[in-house]
């Protein structure tokens, strides 16, 4: 007998492979550019120059082996140091190469961290809205997920709420800024309240709560606001980062894990993300990858075409009538669905043609995702069908 587990999972038919299909027949019917897909985070800009140039380089320079072998399984020393160097540089930080774990991404970044540190029944704190993909990592690793509702108003921290959730299974606390799929951007005073509440609940507890960060979407921000570095702001954090939306590379399958020197326990904790990632599969991180990261770190794909997505469907979204908190990274928008059922306002929307993606999978109902790293074009010609829909529901009148 199969494993019954793994076929369920592989079965559940998640609403974004719904919707994928549902707009390839769409797009097959009525021509691809009535179709408004906005349901994928799937960067729409190109991979800097960069990127390619230091592939040609490599491609003429370098030995095939050096190039395509394996590396150690938590990656390249010298890759490793030039990232913490370059961390240290731009954080005042003080991170060796030891700090560092290579990852094919930042899935990978948080699926080592919560195998490494979850012992069974441990419970994961996330807090809504938040992306879609913790809750098998969570569950893979034997833990639990608890869930803090989201503070809809603006999308930061109901911190009542995350107090109260911390109990003596309390593991870890995993956040996302900037947010899928909200693009909201914790505060320093977000930042300040959390580390602080954390502090304390460590010193009441008398036990570790780790702060997991996943930041695959760090440097794409539309504030002059510099956002904190974890490592910075809580002895025991690991930041989960990926190259895949800063560099346009997400099919390349790169990131790392940045551990903080100060964690608990930390040579324990470093040599349980080895086994964790052997005991998941991963080998190591693409070597030629690694060496581009090494690279290219620090640049950054043309993120000016997301902010004008923003600003141009933003402000369209409020003048038809839709209720959005404005976003100040990443590149999506989680306005109010204009009826409860988020998933019966997403189903009315594909009747126009517009695809998005119900808030509930990410733990906040009644909001809809709407990807905008697309082509400023496809929003240009979607914006009569928003407003159609909007109409629609001032009318209260079927489509
Ligand atoms: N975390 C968040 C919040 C994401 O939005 C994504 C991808 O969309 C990931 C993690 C996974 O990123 P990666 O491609 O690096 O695995």
């Amino acid at each position: 007998m199969i494993s019954k587990k793994m076929l369920e999972t592989g079965s559940r038919k998640s609403i974004i492979r719904v919707i994928f299909d549902f707009g390839k027949e769409r797009a097959a019917l009525i021509g691809a550019e009535n179709v408004y897909d906005f349901s994928l985070g799937n960067p729409s800009v190109p991979a800097p120059e960069i990127v390619h140039q230091c592939i040609r380089t490599m491609m003429e320079e370098e030995s095939s082996t050096d190039i395509h072998g394996y590396t150690h399984l938590q990656g390249d020393i010298n890759v490793r140091s030039k990232i913490a160097d370059d961390i240290n540089r731009e954080h005042k930080t003080a991170l060796t190469g030891a700090n560092i774990y290579m990852t094919t991404g930042a899935t990978a970044s948080l699926r080592i961290c919560f195998s490494a540190i979850a012992n069974p029944g441990d419970e994961f704190i996330v807090i809504a809205p938040f992306f879609t993909e913790y809750r098998i990592g969570i569950e893979q690793a034997g833990g639990k997920m608890v869930i803090i509702p989201a503070r809809t108003k603006d999308f930061q921290i109901d911190f009542e709420a995350l107090e109260a959730a911390i109990n003596p299974a309390t593991k870890a606390l995993v956040i996302n800024s900037p947010n899928n799929p909200s693009g909201v951007v914790y505060t320093r005073e977000t930042i300040d309240q959390l580390t602080a509440l954390l502090r304390r609940k460590q010193e009441e507890l008398q036990q570790p709560i780790y702060l997991v960060s996943d930041e695959p979407y760090r440097e794409i921000l539309f504030t002059d606001e510099k956002l904190p570095y974890l490592l910075n702001e809580y002895d025991n954090s690991m930041v989960c980062y990926s190259y895949s939306k800063s560099l346009s590379i997400p099919g390349e399958r790169i990131g790392y894990i940045a551990f903080s020197p100060k964690l608990t326990d930390y040579t324990d904790l470093f040599t349980a993300a080895c086994g964790s990632a052997r005991y998941l599969g991963y080998v190591n991180a693409p070597s030629m990858f690694q060496k581009v990261a090494a690279i290219c770190n620090g640049s950054v794909a043309n993120i000016d075409i997301y902010r004008q997505n923003r600003d141009r469907l933003y402000e369209a979204l409020i003048s038809y009538g839709y209720e959005c908190v404005k976003p100040e990274g990443a590149f999506y928008l989680f306005p109010k669905a204009m009826e409860e059922d988020a998933s019966a306002f997403c189903a009315k929307g594909r009747e126009l043609n517009l695809l998005m993606l119900p808030g509930d999978d990410f733990g906040c109902k009644g909001h809809v995702r709407i990807a905008y790293c697309v082509d400023p074009m496809v929003i240009e010609r979607s914006l009569p069908a928003f407003k159609k829909l909007a109409e629609l529901y001032k009318k209260g009148q079927d489509l």
